[in-house]
């Protein structure tokens, strides 16, 4: 049975109730709308814990243009149903004021080791520190001993094991793989946005990385973005960056032998819609 929970004090007396049987618990953020992509972390929060809390928050401080937030899909009733069908325990779906009581110091920010000032977080100016500011009061209300994201978020996940670690907060951070539309495109509440034709041509984006990753070892990395950036430069599509970084420190790398973990990160413009997606272009042990 999902219990449905819109108060912070409702869920910590829950979950402290809980791990006080000790019982185990996962965690996994959303924004809502949710996809297939939300179910596989939810499945895999399952697996590994006795129970599963699924939190439902179109959290305000990281949008930096409002037009976004405003028109960020909810459908609350539909997610709850997807939430049952996998057998979530747990939904703390709150409004932004149990989340950031009045009174108290809500507009915090974070060091985040320059982890947040390149890529999404050089476009959307303020974006990381409301992600961490949301992700750092929710593990403080859900207190989870797994917390599941999505490496579709690959700067955010990078950003959340930073604070995790620098505040000694006791949760451990679980990453899943990216999970694709069939045409490879990466599931995003956004994506519905998009026209039948569009979200078809998306396409373009995964095979635009794949095709970056098979060049890899014959090409240097700044003619590897030139030419991603070309083949995403393609009228609707309107590419923001295409950056090849090391996957530790986020970033841009000049020199491809010299690293051992790289990633391709890129955002896309298609019908006012921005996309974001990214591929590990190397990762040796
Ligand atoms: P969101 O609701 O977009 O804030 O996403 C909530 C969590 O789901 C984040 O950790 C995302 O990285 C993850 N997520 C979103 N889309 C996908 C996807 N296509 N594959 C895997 N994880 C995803």
């Amino acid at each position: 049975m999902l219990t449905t929970l819109v108060h912070a004090k409702d869920v910590t007396d829950q979950i402290m109730a809980l791990k006080a049987k000790g019982l185990k618990i996962g965690f996994i953020p959303t924004m809502g709308a949710l996809h297939n992509g939300h179910l596989y972390l939810i499945k895999k929060a399952k697996k590994e814990n006795d129970i599963t809390v699924v939190s439902i928050f179109v959290n305000p401080t990281q949008f930096n243009d409002k037009k976004d937030l405003e028109k960020y899909p909810r459908t609350l009733e539909k997610d709850r149903l997807m939430l049952m069908s996998v057998r979530t325990d747990i939904l703390y779906a709150p409004e932004p004021d149990d989340v950031y009581p009045e009174g108290s110091d809500n507009n915090f920010s974070i060091d985040l080791g320059g982890l947040d000032t390149v890529m999404e977080g050089a476009h959307r100016p303020g974006h990381f520190n409301g992600v961490a500011q949301v992700v750092k009061r929710l593990l403080e209300i859900v207190q989870p001993d797994n917390l599941y994201m999505g490496q579709k978020d690959f700067q955010q996940f990078t950003i959340i094991q930073y604070m995790i670690n620098t505040l000694n907060i006791p949760t451990k951070l679980r990453v899943c793989p990216i999970v694709r539309e069939q045409n490879g495109l990466a599931m995003s509440s956004r994506n519905v946005r998009l026209s039948s034709k569009a979200r078809e041509n998306a396409k373009l984006i995964h095979n635009t990385l794949k095709a970056v990753k098979h060049k890899i070892k014959s090409h240097t990395s700044s003619e590897l973005a030139q030419y991603a950036l070309k083949r995403l430069t393609k009228p609707p599509f309107e590419p923001e960056y295409f950056d090849i970084v090391d996957g530790n420190t986020l970033q841009p790398i000049e020199n491809i032998d010299k690293h051992s973990y790289i990633v391709a990160c890129t955002a896309v413009w298609i019908e006012g819609v921005r996309l974001i997606d990214n591929m590990i272009l190397k990762q040796e042990k």
